[in-house]
């Protein structure tokens, strides 16, 4: 590419950023970011009726969280000014002079009740309403009270390339007079993106396919300005993971900050939506942000949509956490079971490891049904729950006493799992595994489901271990 690349990704403001739209901000990215180009975070708010306060935040919180970055934004204005729609009334009222001079432009002169009886006569006559078939002989001059319309400059069919459906058209009936801006002052979004893409030099507009069929009269403001026309790809949709339609709010397409809460890694997040509809020609499947950047290439965009399968996510989570150091790990986990301590955590790292798959799962594995739940809750339980099959209590108990023996030579410091395993071992072939590792366990856990013994004990560590183990004694 000989020009500069420039995307922009160009949410409204009205609600929480979901899946959808932030894989079309990541598409947009990382075109921008694999051609040194310039992305830009604009804000359509327009509509000032489906706004929702504290969205462009919320927005800006969603991307950083992603490693998203802008070179323009809300906060960042450019030479061509405000990132913010709302703020750039000026720049649109400019253009819409320059059709109104043009003599392309002109004040809707019909009331609603006007607009309204046209639209039924059309619908009784069973032929689509078009404005355009309406046009006054006499533009009267706009005075801002009134909705302003383009002149669609020629009514004729329009072809165009999109660099992911390949060659479109759409005859003349999909054109027709729309309105530039409403009777509130505002632009339309068919009006102000495009002034927005000519003033901000975007190259390359990616979006969703509910905009294929409003191009063509797109394509008749770009030859009523006279401008030169983007670049366009329209990105697949995300399918419901059973593929029978698109992921709506209420599949699951819930705010993408939910991820982050839950504890999702933010580089697999973005690994997991760009593999969405896209793929690096090879097998690769868990990349870096780096390697996607690498490899991204806009022409590999599928036309078909792709499903949002939650368990895929969490698989590329897992596969995303296992690139960690223990440490990154171990902070992963912190936040979200902030009273285990140090030494309990360090020791458990290895099952911890094994079983998660997002960090906030570290939770469950600590609570009350969790496979770590003993380490912070010992429940009382039925004394004759701690003898194996028909092994009777006061063998039982000797057996208990038995471990407490073996185990107190082994310093504190040497209580890992492999060595209590090798103290107890012996006795426990001799004896019965069974009946030696059973009531062990259930001393050390009060449950049914737990880790093996030797973990359990490793986990609590030598002194809560000979403790447990004293009480199931007593209690025998
Ligand atoms: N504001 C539009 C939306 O939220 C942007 C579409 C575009 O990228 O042109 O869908």
């Amino acid at each position: 590419m000989n020009k500069k690349v420039v995307t922009r990704f160009a949410p409204s403001p009205t609600g929480f950023m979901h899946i959808g739209g932030v894989r079309t901000a990541i598409f947009a990215w990382l075109l921008a970011r694999k051609n040194k180009g310039t992305f830009i975070l604009r804000i359509e708010d327009t509509d000032k009726d489906r706004e929702v306060a504290g969205s462009i935040e919320h927005i800006q919180e969603s991307l950083r969280w992603l490693g998203i970055d802008w070179d323009y934004g809300p906060d960042k204005p450019g030479d061509f000014g405000s990132c913010i729609q709302s703020k750039r009334l000026e720049t649109y009222k400019k253009a819409a002079q320059i059709l109104i001079d043009k003599g392309l432009a002109y004040p809707d002169p019909y009331s609603a009740e006007e607009l309204e009886n046209f639209h039924k006569k059309a619908e009784a006559e069973k032929r689509p309403f078009l404005y355009r078939d309406h046009r006054p002989n006499k533009f009267e001059v706009w005075d801002g009270t009134k909705p302003l319309r383009l002149k669609t400059p020629e009514i004729k069919r329009y072809k165009w390339h999109d660099l992911v459906r390949g060659d479109l058209e759409a005859g003349p009936e999909a054109l027709d007079d729309f309105i530039l801006i409403k009777s509130d002052g505002y632009p339309t979004y068919n009006f102000a993106h495009i002034v927005d893409d000519e003033a901000m030099g975007v190259t390359h507009v990616l979006r969703g396919e509910e905009f294929i069929s409003s191009t063509p009269k797109f394509l008749s403001l770009y030859d009523a300005l006279g401008w030169r026309v983007p670049a366009f790809a329209t990105l697949p949709s995300i399918l419901r993971d059973d593929r029978t339609k698109k992921l709506g709010k209420r599949d699951g397409a819930k705010d993408v900050l939910e991820y982050q809460r839950e504890g999702y890694l933010a580089e697999a997040f973005f690994n997991y939506l760009v593999l969405i509809g896209w793929n690096p020609g090879d097998d690769r499947e868990v990349m870096s942000r780096e390697e996607i950047i690498q490899a991204f290439d806009i022409g590999k965009v599928q036309k078909a949509g792709g499903a949002f399968d939650e368990e895929k996510l969490r698989w590329m989570n897992k596969q995303h956490m296992n690139r960690l150091s223990n440490e990154d790990f171990l902070a992963g986990c912190k936040k979200f079971v902030p009273n285990i301590s140090e030494n309990i955590f360090d020791r458990a790292l290895p099952v911890i490891r094994d079983r998660i798959h997002v960090f906030g799962e570290v939770r469950y594995m600590f609570g009350r049904e969790g496979e770590l739940g003993f380490v912070t809750e010992m429940p009382s339980f039925d004394p004759a729950k701690l003898s194996w099959k028909g092994e009777s209590l006061a063998d039982t108990s000797l057996h208990i006493k038995k471990i407490l023996e073996l185990l107190e030579p082994i310093a504190p410091a040497d209580f890992s799992a492999d060595q209590i395993k090798a103290a107890i071992w012996p006795y426990a072939e001799v004896t019965g595994k069974g009946n030696v590792l059973w009531p062990m366990r259930f001393a050390l856990t009060g449950r049914d489901k737990s880790p093996d013994p030797f973990i359990c004990a490793n986990i609590l560590g030598k002194e809560e271990t000979l403790k447990r183990l004293r009480d199931a004694v007593a209690l025998l």
